[in-house]
């Protein structure tokens, strides 16, 4: 599955949110299966279409989605000479597929700032500087053997010429992401900026009702995507019943969790949408690629489906909604019978038909 990293300063909060995300239990719940690492949180993709689909279909429950995001160690200012926890830690984040990076926003006199002060422009660049770094060691660590296997014609000089290209780029301080180039030769690699970014304010109260200020942070990371949340607020919603949570979260003048947002933002960010299915026992979103066919989507329900696959019954969500029921909506010529080109869209509401 996709994960995302967490990284961010020391202090920022970022042991707060991630237990916030692990301690969110509604997914571990419905995979009594799965094993679930203790270094991984996974939330839940809120997705009001399930509960209606339940309610059409009279299905025993719902299984959303869900992302999963990864604990990693603090980045320090010098992570990438390998200080401290330094190599583990880069390590790590190469197998993130996306990136969150947590940035301190809340003012707090009795926790200590590692540079000094609040600093949100501060502490981005630092990061950035140090995976910056990271990304440069790696790849002069990885020329020189390009540059031999090309000669040798052992290796096709596209690989190098990226190399060069995302080498040129860190020098000049622009962060892979932002550099317009084609990194897919050299994706063994792992560059760290050359994943996407989400960037996660950790703020109090005063920030959280203040747009003007969110746009000022928003401003500092775009085009990236920000969520603006409280850690410590997260934490405490995990424990509260939904509507005592409700109300805590109106008084931040906030209408969902900030986990709901992170994990929304995440899973688009990760290129990822869903489609979903309905009968009696559960009504379920299932994760594909934005993009994929529907043979390919099949295959996330089981090995056979992609096989075996015949076609696909396919009716958009609204006008099942709209419609009422399956009968209708074949009534109405709005029940679709795709084949294996068609590219499936997010809110598909799907029934596959297969070989066995
Ligand atoms: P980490 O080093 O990034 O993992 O940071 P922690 O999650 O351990 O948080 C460092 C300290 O900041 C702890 O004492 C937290 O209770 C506190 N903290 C975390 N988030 C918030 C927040 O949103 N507001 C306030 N006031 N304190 C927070």
């Amino acid at each position: 599955a996709l994960t995302i990293g967490i990284v961010g300063l020391p202090n920022v909060g970022k042991s707060t949110l991630f237990n916030a995300l692990t301690r969110n239990q509604v997914l571990a719940a419905n995979y009594p299966f799965a094993t679930i690492e203790p270094n991984i949180g996974v939330v839940s993709l809120p997705d009001e279409r399930l509960d209606r689909l339940a309610e059409l279909f009279h299905s025993a429950r719902t299984l959303p989605a869900s992302v999963s995001f990864v604990d990693i160690a603090g980045i320090v200012r010098g992570a990438s000479e390998g200080e401290g926890l330094g190599n583990q830690f880069l390590a790590n984040i190469r197998e993130a597929d996306a990136i969150a990076q947590v940035v301190r926003g809340f003012a707090d006199p009795d926790v200590v700032h590692v540079d000094g002060d609040v600093n949100p422009q501060g502490d981005l660049e630092t990061i950035n500087a140090e995976l910056m770094l990271a990304d440069l060691q790696t790849l002069e660590k990885a020329l020189p053997r390009y540059e031999k296997e090309v000669k040798g014609r052992r290796l096709d000089a596209a690989v190098l010429e990226a190399a060069t290209a995302a080498k040129d780029s860190l020098e000049r301080g622009v962060l892979l992401s932002a550099a317009g180039l084609d990194l897919q030769p050299i994706r063994e690699l792992g560059l760290l900026t050359a994943k996407p970014f989400i960037f996660v304010f950790n703020v109090d109260e005063a920030v959280l009702t203040d747009a003007a200020r969110e746009a000022e942070l928003q401003a500092l990371v775009a085009p990236a995507h920000a969520v603006f949340l409280d850690a410590k607020i997260e934490s405490e919603l995990i424990d509260l019943d939904p509507a005592d949570a409700a109300e805590l979260l109106a008084s931040t003048g906030q209408e969902e969790s900030g986990l709901a947002q992170l994990a929304r933002i995440g899973f688009d960010t990760l290129g990822l949408q869903t489609y979903l299915t309905a009968g009696p026992k559960e009504a379920r979103a299932w994760t594909i690629g934005k993009g994929w066919k529907a043979p390919q989507a099949a295959g996330v329900i089981h090995t056979d489906f992609e096989k075996g696959f015949i076609k696909a019954e396919v009716i958009s969500f609204d006008d099942l909604m709209e419609l009422g029921s399956i009968v209708e909506a074949r009534a109405h010529g709005k029940a679709r019978l795709e084949g294996k080109d068609y590219v499936m869209h997010d809110g598909d509401v799907v029934e596959f038909r297969f070989n066995v």
